[in-house]
């Protein structure tokens, strides 16, 4: 815990309920989404406000985190707020349908968009590291994580089972159970397999367990072993989270000739400094470490991924289903030697990429009452605007059995173009005739169809060799601020870390006001359609499919 962080034990949560303490419900929803962000069941750490992703923080500092909420507070309705790097710099008089946010988070030109320099600029105080939904106060908890985990696992168990037809249950290795990765356990059983997930850090596990995202912790690797193959035998998936180095237990099953069926990892890889712990070390004698000598503690991180990648690879060779979650591992255990790291595809390419010609992505959703409730009414109103997606069903349904709120109550489904407005709409009238107590926030994870420039995520091996272009994801930010959501991101560096991305992030409030129908209408629309027209310029045929279909105007091709 840092300095600060023992200044501030103080406990934050989102008010509830269907009164606001600011001047308008846009600004209301803000300040209890930044609240919301820093919640204890919501976020890993925030006395550090570190939300989720390493260091992926939501404010700052905590002087910082008070000017914004008294900012937000005193914010007219025809006023935007403008924050950089998680701290208010700034509010002019825009108009009633701009942004009441503008929030631009851990952005560096590209010849100093190194770690180096970032944590040098982070040390004098005048930048953070905004991950994706931590900076732009959208994060849900592990549930924002669980449909695309879902989605990613039962695409790769469908690719295991092209190639092994044969065998009966299937069982997941993975590692890292943090904010993002402990959605993997859940998602794995959702998708009818056995999980053994490798986490170094009790703590998490014990939160996973408490939040229902994981059933068993074993940390005997013979015992853990046979109650996940038991698991996958009889088809009653369970998952079983075991303390310990994935750089030690992932290359002790290759040794002992056990291949899972698949393979994938979401430690914090991203940052080695501080998201992965090097093998050989407790998590004292780490921290210990980090803070002695930063360049050999990363360079023993790298050391540790490079030999859980040889792992992986040698998993592959044996007939696993192997990808990258996400976390950009591959480079770390590149740079530390491992050659053959990027024989390991990664996971958009691999399983997500036709989605996101379709405008398809996650689609979140917040109840600002508070009330679980008003999540049932919306659950219902997705059903009814969607009437043919059995998938859609059978996820909702699933949800509502399985996952355990965090914060406000909320809910994350994949939908594409049309989709999303649609829905929107439908939940502003929710909230016009009453049948919620409060309005709804709707937003996304920046990981979505045409908000992201990364090369070694979400625009891997783009078919017209387009991966590094970040006009798109500019264009995204630019397209929803002049379409009028709520509040607008653009980030720098999450997922796979500093250098490696860039990203926007939008939110939308439905209020059940005819201009708020306006804006949803717009901007769910403009903002999957990025989606549509960066993979058809990029020449994915769905996506000029799709286009064509849904009467999205792409003018190389009208
Ligand atoms: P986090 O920091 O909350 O959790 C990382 C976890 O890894 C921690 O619990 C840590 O104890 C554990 N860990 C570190 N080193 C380990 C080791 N050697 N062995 C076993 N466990 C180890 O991060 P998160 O929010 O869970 O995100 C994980 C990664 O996924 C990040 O790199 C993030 O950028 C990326 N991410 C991916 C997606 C996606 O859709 N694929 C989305 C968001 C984030």
């Amino acid at each position: 815990m840092s300095g600060e962080a023992k200044q501030h034990r103080r406990t934050i949560r989102a008010p509830r309920g269907p009164e606001r303490s600011c001047r308008g419900w846009i600004q209301e929803a803000a300040l209890r989404m930044l609240h919301n962000n820093l919640d204890p069941e919501v976020a890993e750490r925030p006395e550090d406000l570190v939300v989720y992703g390493g260091t992926g923080k939501a404010a700052r500092s905590w002087e910082a985190f008070d000017v914004i909420a008294r900012e937000l507070r005193d914010l007219a309705d025809d006023e935007t707020l403008l924050i950089q790097s998680g701290k208010a710099v700034g509010r002019f008089r825009t108009h009633p349908d701009a942004p009441r946010v503008l929030l631009a988070n851990s952005n560096l030109v590209g010849r100093w968009a190194t770690w180096e320099e970032f944590r040098r600029l982070e040390g004098l105080g005048l930048i953070m590291y905004g991950q994706m939904t931590a900076g732009s106060w959208i994060y849900i908890g592990s549930q924002g994580i669980v449909q695309g985990t879902y989605e990613t696992f039962v695409a790769a168990r469908k690719a295991h089972e092209a190639r092994v037809p044969s065998r009966e249950g299937r069982w997941l290795l993975t590692a890292g159970l943090g904010g993002m990765g402990g959605a993997q356990p859940l998602a794995a059983t959702m998708a009818g397999m056995a999980c053994l997930g490798i986490e170094i850090d009790p703590t998490r596990i014990e939160k996973r367990l408490r939040t229902r995202y994981i059933d068993e912790r074993i940390d005997d690797l013979d015992r853990a072993l046979a109650a996940v193959e038991e698991s996958a035998r009889s088809g009653k998936p369970r998952s079983i989270a075991m303390c310990a180095n994935a750089a030690d237990v992932f290359p002790e099953l290759v040794r002992r000739g056990i291949t899972p069926d698949l393979v994938t990892e979401q430690t914090a890889a991203h940052d080695p400094l501080i998201g992965y712990i090097p093998p050989g070390l407790s998590l004292d004698e780490a921290a210990a470490l980090r803070a002695r000598d930063p360049q050999e503690y990363v360079a023993r991180a790298k050391q540790g991924m490079r030999i859980e990648v040889e792992a992986m690879l040698e998993m592959k060779a044996r007939g696993a289903e192997v990808f990258d979650y996400g976390n950009n591992i591959r480079t770390c255990a590149q740079e530390a030697g491992c050659e053959r790291a990027f024989d390991i595809h990664g996971f958009v390419p691999a399983y997500i990429r036709d989605l996101f010609c379709q405008g398809k992505g996650p689609f979140r959703w917040v109840a600002l009452s508070g009330d679980p409730e008003d999540i049932r009414a919306t659950d219902q109103a997705v059903l009814e605007a969607m009437p043919h997606d059995t998938d859609l069903h059978r996820w909702i349904e699933k949800a509502q059995q399985h996952i355990a709120f965090q914060g406000l109550p909320s809910r994350i489904c994949w939908l594409g173009y049309g989709d999303r407005a649609r829905v929107g709409l439908a939940f502003n009238e929710l909230v016009r005739t009453g049948k919620v107590k409060a309005p709804i926030v709707i937003g996304r994870d920046h990981l979505d169809c045409g908000s992201v420039a990364s090369p070694f995520r979400e625009t891997e091996a783009m078919k017209d060799g387009s991966d590094a272009i970040a006009d798109w994801a500019l264009l995204n930010a630019l397209v929803n601020t002049a379409a009028g959501a709520s509040w607008v991101s653009f980030h720098h560096g999450g997922g796979v870390g500093i250098g490696n991305s860039l990203h926007a992030g939008m939110v939308v409030v439905a209020d059940g006001t005819e201009a708020a129908a306006r804006r949803l209408e717009r901007v769910l629309t403009s903002d999957p359609g990025m989606g549509i027209i960066r993979h058809a310029d990029a020449g994915y045929e769905t996506a000029i499919q799709v286009a064509e279909d849904k009467g999205v105007h792409v003018p190389h091709r009208s």
